[in-house]
């Protein structure tokens, strides 16, 4: 069985928005070969926040990242670091924020967006560093890390949906739209991937609301899907109950065959029973 993973984070993407537009994943999930689940997301539901609370496993008040305009690095024990000790390949096509919060802050944008065997958490990554930048080019740019250097882990990060959501707000064609050019790029992608022998997961950091807002309690704003295709994880509908996205971060431990960093919530405490015993 192989540990190799690839996490897609929809950046802003609703959980309601991706059930009515993400058709290949729900199919997917309906024939047996995935697992889907609801995950309520941590507070405040802003991007940089969630992006640390994602890749540690950590509540807010625990990583320090409390708002999107506090930039430096992490200072806890993410998913990279794990991945470093294990001496394994990490990589990222991603928002600039993920490169100031796991390679070096500020973000410049002149000398940061290609940083190839670079010696820190990422070993390689691509960085955006404007909303508008084609979610298409984010996959290609994450296919070019993967064949150049075969990541155990590969963090696949697209902003057009959370652009949408800001211009126009959840309710609007624009969003869904946004959501269903989505469907389509991961239909493209997932395909090869797994072919390729990597566990998937697509998740989100936020939702978003009818005002053009996330940030604050409500389940527009935290309500957010996780897709998994990996044979670790009992597949099916598991949608009853919501997942702490807290859980996140151990279950891409558990994908990658990692031992949890110490702060991280231990898998049996999931609100959701997806691994057989
Ligand atoms: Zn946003």
């Amino acid at each position: 069985m192989s540990h190799k993973t690839i996490m897609i984070l929809l950046d802003g993407c609703c959980y309601d928005t991706a059930t009515e537009n993400l058709g290949y994943l729900e199919h997917l999930v309906s024939i047996g070969k995935g697992t889907k689940l609801r995950v309520l997301g941590e507070l405040p539901s802003l991007s940089r926040p969630m992006y640390e609370t994602l890749m540690t496993g950590l509540p807010v008040d625990e990583h320090g990242i409390t708002n999107n305009h506090l930039i430096r690095c992490s200072n806890q024990i993410s998913i990279f670091d794990l991945c470093k000790n294990y001496k394994m390949t990490t990589a990222a096509s991603a928002y600039h924020w993920i490169s100031e919060l796991y390679v070096r802050a500020p973000f410049q944008p002149l000398m940061d967006r290609v940083q190839l065997k670079a010696v820190s958490k990422i070993q390689h990554g691509i960085y955006y560093f404007e909303d508008q930048y084609p979610d298409s080019h984010v996959y290609s740019d994450a296919e070019f890390l993967r064949q150049q250097f075969e990541p155990d882990f590969l963090l696949v990060h697209p902003m057009n949906i959370d652009d949408a959501g800001h211009k126009y707000g959840s309710t609007s064609s624009e969003y869904h739209q946004s959501v269903a050019i989505e469907n389509i790029l991961l239909s493209t992608v997932l395909p090869i991937w797994m072919n390729a022998g990597y566990q998937i997961m697509v998740t989100a950091d936020h939702g978003m609301n009818e005002h053009h807002l996330h940030g604050g309690n409500s389940e527009q704003q935290r309500m957010v899907p996780l897709y998994l295709f990996s044979d670790k994880f009992v597949k099916g509908i598991h949608t009853d109950q919501c997942l702490s996205e807290l859980f996140i971060a151990p279950l891409l431990c558990k994908m990658l065959k990692m031992e949890p960093a110490p702060g991280m919530r231990p898998l049996s405490q999931m609100e959701v029973q997806i691994i057989d015993v």
